[in-house]
């Protein structure tokens, strides 16, 4: 497939990380998913090679490395048949500890994050009883001084909190103030930078969720759970507006591995219609088979355009809300058109797993409902760009 202008910038990026990712081949990740397992070779093949630091900066012992040259690494991983859901986290998590963190803080961590020594690939947000109103979560931490130092305590629940069980740090969001007390619905909450193996011995538990797609997540509950208050990360009250700051650059991240999943559909469902012969010759000679192949790829060059616009205004430090949110939402809608053209051309064999087209499937259905679901993208477009009324 000929690569757009912005693609190509990229081409020796690409070539290291399709060498990378080429040792683990179509018969790896079926096995990972059939065991359920997590691809902890591919996590630390990425990790020695230092891909996961890409953005952590050179003083802390990363690459320094722009979101536009992360997220090419991203697509690679999901353009080469893999699965970055495993260890994206780690990618734009670390951004949280950097822009907000104490100085201390990010020389305990980020060297060690960035040597691979330390894995920070969580995130402690959503809550079953609030959904996708942060302003809701009910897990509290209360600040308490005595013989044991100066330290919160920390109880409730969490829900859907992915890698837990391959993480060494969480950030964590609790509410620090009562929602009737804050300033503001979105003030009153604050981020804890959580050691997971300390945690579990002293309050915090971890419960599988079985899921459709392969992807380690987690309710986790919270009983009086002690941070240090050395932990908390920036101003007391202030972590949602901390999130909401990293949010721009998860959202692009996921943009590209959707482009990636898309790429891969389209190149999968191409060489099939070439090949398969029905009715004495190939099915890709009939439009009503390359016509969808051919939609999903059109739009996917429209949704990675916008995904590098972002990348550019992200790295240049300019606002880019409104396309890392665009980004995201047609970069998923772009893989799952690619995903359902792939299927279907496929038919029947399309349903077996070693052709690996369900499985990939499976996994980019996700990117419309997390880390942010489609009507929200809509929401936040109508009303920040568009000036529509606030609907909540
Ligand atoms: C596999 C997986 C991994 C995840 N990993 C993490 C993680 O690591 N950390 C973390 O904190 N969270 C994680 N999440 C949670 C994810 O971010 C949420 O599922 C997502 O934000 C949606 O929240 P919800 O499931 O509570 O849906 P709800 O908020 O209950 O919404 C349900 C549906 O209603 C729609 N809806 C709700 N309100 C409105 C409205 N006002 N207008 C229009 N439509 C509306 C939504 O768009 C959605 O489609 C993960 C989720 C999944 C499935």
């Amino acid at each position: 497939m000929k690569a757009l202008p912005q693609a190509d910038r990229f081409g020796e990026l690409r070539e290291a990380l399709r060498a990378a990712c080429g040792a683990f081949d179509a018969a790896y990740w079926q096995g990972v998913d059939e065991q359920r397992g997590y691809p902890e070779a591919f996590v630390a093949m990425l990790t020695q090679g230092g891909w996961l630091a890409a953005m952590i900066p050179q003083e802390f012992g990363g690459s320094g490395l722009g979101l536009a040259e992360a997220s090419v690494i991203m697509e690679e991983i999901n353009r080469s048949g893999g699965n970055a859901g495993s260890c994206h986290g780690q990618m734009y998590n670390m951004g949280t500890l950097l822009r907000h963190g104490s100085e201390a803080q990010k020389r305990q961590w980020l060297p060690r994050i960035a040597a691979g020594e330390v894995r920070l690939q969580s995130m402690g947000v959503t809550e079953p009883a609030a959904g996708t109103d942060t302003s809701k979560i009910r897990t509290t931490a209360v600040r308490r001084s005595g013989p044991g130092g100066d330290r919160w305590v920390i109880s409730g629940q969490k829900v859907w909190i992915s890698r837990v069980q391959h993480s060494d740090l969480m950030i964590l969001l609790a509410r620090t103030t009562p929602l009737s007390q804050a300033a503001r619905k979105t003030e009153g909450m604050s981020l804890f930078l959580v050691e997971v193996q300390a945690a579990l011995a002293h309050g915090m538990s971890v419960r599988p969720i079985r899921n459709m797609v392969n992807h380690e997540t987690n309710e986790l509950f919270f009983d009086g759970l002690e941070v240090a208050h050395e932990q908390m990360i920036g101003q007391e009250g202030q972590g949602f507006r901390y999130i909401l700051d990293g949010l721009n650059a998860e959202r692009t991240l996921i943009a590209a591995e959707c482009i990636g999943d898309a790429y891969w559909f389209i190149e999968k469902a191409r060489r099939y219609a070439s090949e398969r012969v029905v009715f004495d010759r190939p099915i890709g000679q009939n439009q009503g088979v390359q016509f969808p192949i051919a939609q999903a790829y059109i739009e996917t060059e429209a949704a990675n355009l916008m995904r590098f616009a972002a990348c550019e205004l992200f790295d240049a430090h300019k606002p880019c809300g409104a396309e890392a949110n665009m980004a995201k939402y047609l970069a998923a809608k772009a893989s799952w058109e690619a995903a359902e053209a792939c299927l279907q051309t496929h038919g029947g064999y399309g349903f077996a797993a070693e052709y690996d087209v369900e499985r990939k499937f499976r996994e980019t259905r996700l990117y419309q409902v997390a880390p942010i679901s489609t009507n929200l993208i809509y929401s936040y477009i109508a009303e920040h760009v568009l000036g529509l009324p606030r609907s909540f």
